[in-house]
C-alpha cells in the first residue's frame, strides 16, 4: 500500500537541478506524506485526535506528527492554514473540521477552502460534530464537507476516516 499523497502533489517552482540532486528532489517529493489538519476549538478534542494520529501512523516512513499535523482553533484560522500551505506549495490531504467554532464556523471555512482551491489540490474534509441529526450532517455535506465523524471521536472511528482519506 502506498502512502504517498496522490491527490495533493507538493507544488514547487521547477527545479534547475541536475543529476544526483534532481534524483533527491524527485526522492523527496514522493517519499512525502500527506498533511493533515485538525481544526476544533476545544483544545482538548484537538489533542485527542493528535494522539490517535500518532497511534496509527506509527511505523509509516518519514511520517511526523510535528511536521504533517497541523491544528487550528476556529475557522478562520483553519483557511489561513490552508492558504499559508498553499503559498509554500504546499497541501493538507485530509482535514477534520469541528462544526460548530466561534469567529468562523467549520461549514463556512469549508465552503471558504472549497473556493480558494483548485479540483486537484483539494483535500478530504471530514466534520466532526456532536449532533448525529440528519439535518446536521446535510449541512455539513451542503457546505462542501465529505462526511462526518461523530464527537467525541474514537480510535476505530478515526482510523476509518484515515483509511478511507488518508491511506487509500
Ligand atoms: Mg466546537
Amino acid at each position: 500500500m502506498s502512502h504517498i499523497a496522490k491527490t495533493a502533489p507538493v507544488r514547487k517552482e521547477a527545479p534547475e537541478l541536475t543529476g544526483q540532486e534532481y534524483v533527491e528532489t524527485v526522492v523527496d517529493l514522493l517519499s512525502e506524506p500527506g498533511r493533515i489538519l485538525i481544526v476544533d476549538d476545544e483544545p482538548f478534542n484537538v489533542s485527542g485526535i493528535k494522539v490517535m494520529i500518532q497511534c496509527l501512523t506509527a511505523g509509516i516512513e518519514h511520517f511526523k506528527l510535528k511536521e504533517h499535523v497541523e491544528s487550528a482553533f476556529n475557522g478562520k484560522q483553519a483557511v489561513e492554514l490552508v492558504k499559508k500551505n498553499f503559498n509554500e506549495g504546499k497541501y493538507f490531504r485530509l482535514i477534520l473540521m469541528d462544526c460548530n467554532m466561534p469567529v468562523t464556523d467549520g461549514y463556512q471555512a469549508t465552503v471558504e477552502i472549497r473556493q480558494f482551491l483548485k479540483n486537484s489540490e483539494q483535500p478530504a474534509i471530514v466534520a466532526l460534530t456532536g449532533h448525529s441529526e440528519h439535518r446536521y450532517i446535510q449541512r455539513a455535506l451542503d457546505s462542501g464537507m465529505d462526511s462526518v465523524l461523530n464527537k467525541p471521536a474514537k480510535l476505530e472511528d478515526v482510523e476509518e476516516v484515515l483509511k478511507k482519506y488518508y491511506f487509500d
